[in-house]
């Protein structure tokens, strides 16, 4: 329930979310939940068409029901946004350096920020993305321009939150996801997730949406709605990701989106690139609990050099059959299986970290944002229709990811050398081209 003003800037609810003495206030903007657009009902806070009707007779959005439920005798109710901050003297206090490729990458985004323009930020998997943000950040939150920094996983805004802290640590901000909604103030720093779009309004000068794409942002349309509604009319959006989709990279081809590349890791060395190892019958083998010869021999190499590695695998259902392959080889000890609602997830992976485990057999879940030092990734069934080419490049990125050792081997196992394979080293192998041109 709102009770102050103030918590209705560049916000929109519905008016039975807000108190009724603060209803008549003239400043508000009110616009009616459902609207008839050509014959048709649609949903003004998530823009899906509406079909459902209540026994009264009203229609009602179902998509976004989860929210509120808007029916065609509600309003949307917000308060254009004032950028109403006080105390700009914030600094940022990260102390560290970026490198001339990264310094480059942070010059652009902030020239992007202080026109308003959109610009793709597409830095490789450990180029250190967050700190080529904070120049502009710095200059936007001195400048009094609202800031929203956005993910479609929580996991993301939960590790940014601690650094954007510690960076600037006179900003206050507000972390929002999954319920914390509940506790919302007005800020002019806001971290959330992608979902939390639909409670703003024309609210953000700048909005940086982090892995966009990633589900489920990708290819969702009543998300993209509610980034597009959340930005002000004229607003600097930011995207980052280290696996642009098609439709991204198209929009950079027909020069609609500029770019700025980051094709170097932070510390110099090229992406490892993917070594496909051709394994007829690996699916029939897995169904006798058997895995293709090349990749028991290459496990055996990995045991015997101790090196740490992750074996990936396209379904969960794969796991207990590569778990009864590796019980029959002799050589193979200290290992778990994990996938995403594993209840053990976190004791699993900690283990890992701990070198406690040799190595981990895993499905997709580990293909982001959880970096171990010093590892190899073998994937079996990288041909499979599951392994999209982001996912592909994401785990290829596992590898090469600390100083300590910024090399590695990627193997792909699979009975054919599928167009997602292809893509995947294609865009490896872009990104090396541009890091090291050859003189
Ligand atoms: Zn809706």
């Amino acid at each position: 329930m709102i009770k102050t003003l103030s918590d209705l800037y560049g916000r929109q609810v519905s008016q039975h979310q807000i108190k009724s003495n603060l209803l008549n206030n003239n400043a508000l903007c009110k616009r009616q939940a459902i609207q008839k657009n050509r014959h048709r009902w649609r949903c003004q806070r998530c823009n899906s068409l509406v079909y459902q009707t209540l026994p009264n007779g009203q229609y009602y959005c179902h998509s976004c029901i989860q929210l509120g439920r808007l029916t065609t005798t509600d309003q949307l109710v917000s308060l254009p946004e004032p950028n109403m901050f006080h105390d700009l003297t914030k600094k940022c206090e990260w102390q560290g350096k970026l490198t001339s490729q990264q310094e480059q990458a942070a010059q652009e985004v902030l020239l992007s920020i202080q026109s308003k323009n959109s610009r793709l930020l597409w830095a490789v998997t450990g180029a250190g993305k967050t700190e080529m943000l904070f120049p502009g950040l710095t200059w936007a939150l001195t400048n009094q321009l609202r800031v929203g920094i956005v993910s479609p996983r929580i996991d993301v805004i939960l590790e940014l939150a601690p650094r954007l802290q510690s960076a600037f640590p006179q900003q206050s901000f507000i972390a929002l996801y999954g319920d914390t909604a509940a506790s919302y103030q007005y800020t002019q720093l806001v971290l959330a997730t992608v979902h939390q779009l639909y409670r703003f309004y024309h609210a953000f000068d700048v909005l940086i949406v982090d892995e966009v794409d990633v589900f489920p942002l990708a290819g969702n349309e009543q998300l993209h709605f509610a980034l597009s509604q959340a930005a002000k009319d004229k607003c600097a959006q930011i995207f980052l990701t280290a696996t642009p989709s098609p439709a991204l990279i198209q929009k950079v081809q027909r020069q609609q989106l500029a770019v700025s590349y980051l094709p170097r890791r932070f510390h110099g060395y090229p992406l490892p690139t993917i070594t496909f190892i051709k394994t007829a019958k690996w699916r029939q083998k897995l169904q006798q609990y058997q895995l293709p010869k090349r990749l028991v021999k290459e496990i055996k190499r990995l045991m015997q050099i101790k090196r740490p590695f992750l074996l990936f695998v396209p379904h969960v259902k794969d796991l207990s059959d590569v778990k009864q392959a590796l019980e029959k080889l002799h050589f193979v000890d200290k290992y778990a299986t994990v996938h995403a609602t594993d209840k053990n997830r976190a004791i699993k992976v900690q283990q890992m970290r701990n070198h406690e485990l040799n190595f981990l057999v895993t499905t997709t879940i580990l293909e982001r944002g959880v970096t171990f030092a010093g590892i190899d990734v073998l994937v079996l069934g990288a041909d499979d229709e599951v392994f999209s080419t982001a996912a592909l490049v994401q785990m290829a990125g596992r590898v090469g990811r600390k100083k300590s050792r910024p090399t590695g081997q990627v193997l792909f196992f699979g009975a054919h050398l599928v167009t997602n394979i292809r893509r995947a080293n294609a865009q490896i192998k872009m990104m090396n081209r541009r890091a090291h041109p050859v003189e």
